[in-house]
């Protein structure tokens, strides 16, 4: 049976530390596992509000968790003696208590306004959210639900904890069905909520601070909220604060008009962008007739050969691939990047040479792999220093290859 009287949490959240006496020790995997009469740690359970942190006797507590209605501590070091110290992190514990607390009062904001039930809750690490059963929500809506929420915070309302049994059930407008069925602890927001919770609470809603919606996003049918309470939500204003100061500095701009300049500037980059991609498919043009008219011939096949440093590799396929639409050319392309290079192989389509045969000679000089077809064909490899001889072996397969075709 569950003794609440020994979870001190449950009755005084504010307790940070406490004695309490040893029950049990284990030892196990180089971890010590320790029962107590009392404790002030609140245990991990599955979603909800997560394990306090701290120390017993200046050792450091692990984990806490409840197993067949015991209080587990596991310890990385052992404990000398029967009667224990025992302190929590108190930051950890009140930043949990707003994110908990906070959560009771959005939930109940969520019931008052839009008649909104809370499906699941999570407290995250940075960022906490609720499932709210609904499929959308408006930023009208949104906003009704969080300054409702706010306004219960500023009007400071006691929040009491009390246990009732199964018969009292009815008498009271409980917000969700409670998950047992005797000593059932009931948290109450003045008159406003009551919600069956085994949590840690404030005493008073102002103590949770601002609440505030960070987004939302929809999830199973349902509507995901993110938000964050009292420190966190400090934590949040500040660095979107200093982001938008920073901003504004950079644009020389009001902080109220960022949002107006940052969009121009945006729409303008995208004109740009489209600029540069027009001129460069010019300029590429440009290119491909130079390169053609400048070939050398082999037999009456003009042979383009070329090594580039840091070209990109989309622009060399496009280029190669417009050239050999000419006609009667074939083209071999090496591109050297840092450590990597690359190589193309292409011919037109009223050629015959054996491209690739001639890659898979040459791709192993430059230690690469690759693949295409008999029109158009690259790979890359990693020994950059071969490139120069990879391309000039290449150049002579084709000639051969022109040469053996020519004698057929
Ligand atoms: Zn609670």
């Amino acid at each position: 049976m569950v003794n609440i009287n020994k979870r001190i949490y449950l009755e005084n959240p504010y307790i940070k530390n406490i004695t309490a006496r040893v029950k049990d020790k284990s030892y196990k995997n180089g971890k010590f596992f320790l029962k107590l009469d009392r404790t002030i740690f609140y245990p991990h359970m599955s979603g909800g509000q997560p394990k306090d942190n701290g120390k017993i006797d200046d050792v450091k507590v692990l984990d806490v968790y409840e197993k067949n209605n015991e209080i587990i501590h596991v310890l990385e070091d052992n404990i000398i003696g029967d009667t224990v110290s025992m302190t929590i992190n108190w930051k950890v514990r009140f930043d949990h208590m707003q994110q908990h607390t906070g959560q009771h009062i959005l939930s109940t904001a969520f019931i008052k306004i839009l008649n909104a039930n809370t499906l699941s809750f999570h407290l995250g690490k940075e960022y906490s959210y609720i499932d709210i059963e609904l499929s959308s929500i408006s930023s009208n809506d949104l906003r009704k639900v969080e300054r409702f929420a706010n306004e219960i915070v500023f009007s400071n309302f006691n929040i009491k904890n009390y246990i009732i049994d199964k018969t009292q059930i009815n008498s009271i407008p409980l917000r969700k069905k409670p998950s047992v069925d005797k000593n059932i602890r009931i948290i109450e927001i003045d008159s406003l909520d009551y919600s069956p919770c085994g949590g840690t609470h404030h005493h008073s809603t102002g103590e949770v601070g601002l609440i505030k919606i960070r987004k939302i996003e929809k999830h199973k049918g349902n509507t995901r909220i993110e938000f964050v309470c009292g420190n966190r939500a400090l934590k949040d204003y500040r660095w979107k604060n200093s982001y938008i100061n920073r901003i504004s500095t950079l644009l020389s701009s009001k902080d109220f008009d960022v949002y107006k300049n940052i969009e121009k500037i945006f729409n303008e980059n995208l004109k740009l962008n489209k600029q540069i991609k027009d001129l460069n498919n010019e300029l590429l043009d440009y290119k491909i007739q130079y390169i053609y008219d400048n070939a050398s011939s082999y037999n009456n096949i003009k042979i383009i050969n070329k090594l580039y440093e840091k070209s990109d590799f989309n622009d060399l396929r496009y280029i190669a691939s417009n050239i050999v639409n000419k006609g009667n050319v074939v083209v071999l392309f090496g591109v050297r990047k840092q450590n990597k290079c690359q190589i193309l192989l292409a011919q037109s389509d009223d050629l015959n040479i054996d491209i690739e045969n001639i890659f898979n000679s040459i791709i192993k000089i430059i230690n690469g792999s690759g693949g295409g077809n008999s029109k158009i064909i690259q790979g890359g490899g990693t020994k950059v220093d071969n490139l120069k001889y990879c391309l000039k072996t290449g150049l002579n397969l084709i000639k051969i290859d022109i040469d053996s075709n020519k004698s057929k």
